[in-house]
């Protein structure tokens, strides 16, 4: 399972409170989080299949960045290629090492 890259996780958070995003916008609560772990959101294709089979013809693949409001859990959630910039990868497998070591999204495994 891959995460996101720390530095792609800074830029989005960045954008995202430049755009104005401060607060839940269900319950008004403070408490967002931009979470470690993308998204996938399976687009067309025959819907069921396996995480590490390829995607069907018509199928295409979005990744989704994922703000959690931790009062009420609502989730938001972003196309990551609105914040890519160049050809920089924005994941990195759950075990690399990532530019910056430290802490984690914690929670051990599983999800
Ligand atoms: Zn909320």
């Amino acid at each position: 399972m891959a995460r996101w890259r720390r530095s792609f996780l800074r830029e989005v958070t960045a954008a995202l409170t430049r755009l104005g995003l401060s607060s839940c916008p269900v319950c008004d609560g403070g408490e967002l989080q931009v979470l470690a772990r993308p998204r996938v959101l399976h687009v067309g294709g025959r819907g069921a299949r396996g995480w590490l089979q390829p995607a069907a013809a018509d199928e295409t693949i979005e990744y989704l960045v994922a703000v959690r409001c931790y009062l009420c859990g609502h989730q938001l959630l972003f196309d990551a290629e609105q914040y890519r910039r160049g050809d920089e990868p924005m994941t990195i497998a759950a075990d690399a090492k990532d530019e910056e070591a430290g802490a984690d999204e914690g929670g051990g495994p599983g999800g």
